[in-house]
C-alpha cells in the first residue's frame, strides 16, 4: 500500500538572531519545495534528501557548500553523508575543498562505489571521474566569512579560551543542513552537509558526514540528521542512539527531545536534530534557544525557528 510522503530539513541550530531569521526560512522553505516536487511525483526518499540538501548548499546564509564557515586557513572545507534507509547503502565526503556540492559527490559514493566514504583529494578525483566539475576553493568562500573569521581569531588572540570551548557558544553559528524523507514506497533516507566549525583546524572532521553521529537510515529504525557542535555528537554517536530509540518503539518525537537530553546531560553539548520513521512520524527538537526547520506531509506545511516538536 503506498505511503503519504514526509519531508522535513533542518538548516541549523544556533541563536539565530532575529535579522538572520527570515533568511533561515527562506532557505528551509526552499529546501522542502525542492524534495517535495521528488516525493509528490513518487521519487525515491534519497533523491528528495540529495535535492532539498543541494538546494541548502547552494544558499549562502547556511553553513554548507559556498558561505560555508572557514577554517583556521581561511579555506572552506566540507563534510556530507547520505543514506538510504531501504538497503544501508551510504555514501560520505570529507574535508573536500573543490565541490560546490558535496552531498552529490556522496550520492555518488552511495549508488556507484564499493566503498562507503572518501577524504580529501580522492573524493574530488572520484566525483571528477563520476561527472562533477571542480571549483576553485576561493569560489566557495565569501567576504562575509572572511570578516568573521578575522574577527573570530582577533579575539581568540586577545583573550584566549582556557579550553578552547568558546568556539562552540550556541551563538556561534551551527548552519549545518540535513534533511529527513519518507516516499510513497516506505522508504526512508537521510543527508547532512556542512562547512564545520568556525576557524576548525585543517582535517578536521566533524560529526555530520560521520555514519551513525550526524546522519543516518534505516527503514527498521528511522531516518535522523542533526547539528550542532560536531565533537560531543559524534563521541555519543547521537543519530544512532536515537534511531535505536525509536526501533525500540518509542516515538521519533520523544527520541529526539531524548537525544537533546543526553547531550546535553552527559557531554554538555547542544545542538539539534530531526528524526523521522518509516510510518511518517516525526520528532524536530534543539536544545539552542533556535533551529531553522520545515516540514511539509500531505495535510500540512510549516516552517519555524523556535519548535520542539510536530
Ligand atoms: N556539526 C557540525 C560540525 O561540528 C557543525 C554544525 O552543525 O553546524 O562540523
Amino acid at each position: 500500500m503506498p505511503t503519504d510522503p514526509v519531508l522535513v530539513v533542518h538548516g541549523g541550530a544556533w541563536a539565530i538572531p532575529d535579522d538572520m531569521v527570515d533568511g533561515h526560512l527562506h532557505g528551509v522553505r526552499n529546501a522542502i519545495a525542492a524534495g517535495w516536487r521528488v516525493l509528490e511525483s513518487g521519487g525515491a526518499a534519497l533523491d528528495a534528501v540529495e535535492e532539498s540538501v543541494v538546494i541548502m548548499e547552494d544558499d549562502e546564509i547556511f553553513d554548507a557548500g559556498r558561505g560555508s564557515f572557514l577554517n583556521r586557513d581561511g579555506k572552506v572545507q566540507l563534510d556530507a553523508l547520505i543514506m538510504d534507509g531501504a538497503t544501508l547503502r551510504a555514501g560520505g565526503v570529507g574535508c573536500v575543498e573543490r565541490l560546490r556540492n558535496p552531498v552529490r559527490a556522496a550520492r555518488k559514493i552511495l549508488s556507484e562505489s564499493s566503498h562507503v566514504y572518501f577524504v580529501g583529494a580522492g573524493a574530488e578525483q572520484f566525483a571528477v571521474e563520476h561527472g562533477s566539475e571542480l571549483c576553485r576553493n576561493e569560489d566557495l568562500v565569501i567576504a562575509r566569512e572572511v570578516e568573521r573569521l578575522r574577527e573570530y581569531q582577533q579575539k581568540a588572540a586577545e583573550s584566549p579560551a582556557k579550553d578552547g570551548n568558546d568556539l562552540f557558544a550556541p551563538t556561534i553559528s551551527h548552519d549545518t543542513v540535513g534533511a529527513v524523507a519518507l516516499d510513497r514506497t516506505g522508504n526512508i533516507a537521510a543527508a547532512t552537509s556542512t562547512g564545520g566549525t568556525l576557524s576548525k583546524a585543517p582535517g578536521r572532521l566533524g560529526d555530520s558526514s560521520l555514519i551513525g553521529c550526524g546522519c543516518y537510515a534505516d527503514n527498521l529504525s528511522a531516518a535522523v540528521s542533526t547539528t550542532g557542535w560536531g565533537e560531543p555528537i559524534m563521541k555519543l554517536v547521537l543519530a544512532k542512539w536515537t534511531a535505536d530509540r525509536v526501533a525500540a518503539g518509542n516515538l521519533p518525537e520523544w527520541a529526539a527531545q531524548e537525544a537533546m537530553n543526553y547531550l546535553q546531560q552527559r557531554l554538555h553539548g547542544h545542538g539539534g536534530i530531526i528524526v523521522l520513521n518509516a510510518q511518517g512520524q516525526f520528532g524536530i527538537s534543539h536544545n539552542t534557544p533556535r533551529m531553522a526547520w520545515a516540514f511539509k506531509t500531505i495535510k500540512k506545511e510549516e516552517a519555524g525557528v523556535e519548535r520542539s516538536a510536530p
